[in-house]
């Protein structure tokens, strides 16, 4: 606020230190956190001031690719710790408790509306249901490695042997590793995507718990629209 400070701030001034005089309305900016000396605006439940409401709705969607990445950013690390989370459980207990799914998807759904910014929207939806279905495909990565790797020894273990006294140079396979890193990366996460469909009909539950999950991500990130309501007058007195 630019106003030249009166006898009114003067005496907020003090209001801030917690010496207010009983009966004093003390009103207070939620975003800048300063005084409101005449006139505010609320946003839900937060009140904000004339300059602060300003800028928001200057920024409103000025900022959009940062909500995006820091939905992403915060979502990704949900999806990662929740898949470690179903999948340590997995082997600690040998059980698979498709419940975790649905907390997954709280849990992700929820890591998305804060990276929003409490926006919500389809985009939003959309990035949260993958992002849950993701940590839920990535619980399984490691049993799809192990297959892989079974499978490779039990096979041709002459075969591995053989490639690797054909390596190339240093150079030219570190850059081609890396590549091929990527493309099995890829590769083992789409088997795992689709290893809970593998069962068929013996893991309708399963697939039913987590369709259930992905629901909470979607529904967590329905677009919210919260208006911005005033000018009120600050009664003082
Ligand atoms: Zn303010």
């Amino acid at each position: 606020m630019s106003e030249t400070p009166g006898t009114d701030a003067l005496q907020f001034e003090r209001a801030d230190f917690g010496s207010a005089p009983s009966g004093v309305q003390n009103v207070v900016c939620a975003s800048c956190h300063r005084p409101v000396l005449q006139s505010y605006y609320t946003l839900g439940d937060n009140i904000l001031c004339s300059a602060c409401r300003e800028e928001r709705e200057r920024a409103g969607d000025a900022w959009g690719g940062v909500r995006l990445l820091r939905a992403i950013l915060a979502g990704f690390g949900a999806a990662v710790a929740g898949a470690v989370l179903w999948w340590g459980v997995r082997k600690l207990t040998g059980y698979e408790i498709g419940i975790i799914s649905i907390a997954i998807g709280i849990g992700v759904g929820r890591a998305v509306l804060w990276g929003s910014r409490n926006r919500g929207g389809v985009a939003y939806q959309l990035l949260a249901v993958f992002l849950t279905y993701a940590a839920v495909a990535g619980n399984y990565m490691p049993d799809v490695v192990e297959a892989i790797r079974d499978q490779a020894k039990n096979e041709k273990p002459a075969a591995t042997a053989s490639a690797a006294a054909k390596a190339k140079p240093v150079e030219a396979s570190a850059a081609a590793s890396a590549g091929g890193l990527l493309v099995a990366l890829a590769a083992i996460f789409a088997l795992a995507a689709i290893a809970p469909f593998m069962a068929g009909a013996s893991n309708i539950i399963g697939l039913l718990i987590i369709a259930f999950g992905l629901w909470e991500a979607w529904k967590i990130n329905r677009r919210r629209v919260v208006e911005i309501r005033g000018p009120f007058a600050v009664t003082h007195g």
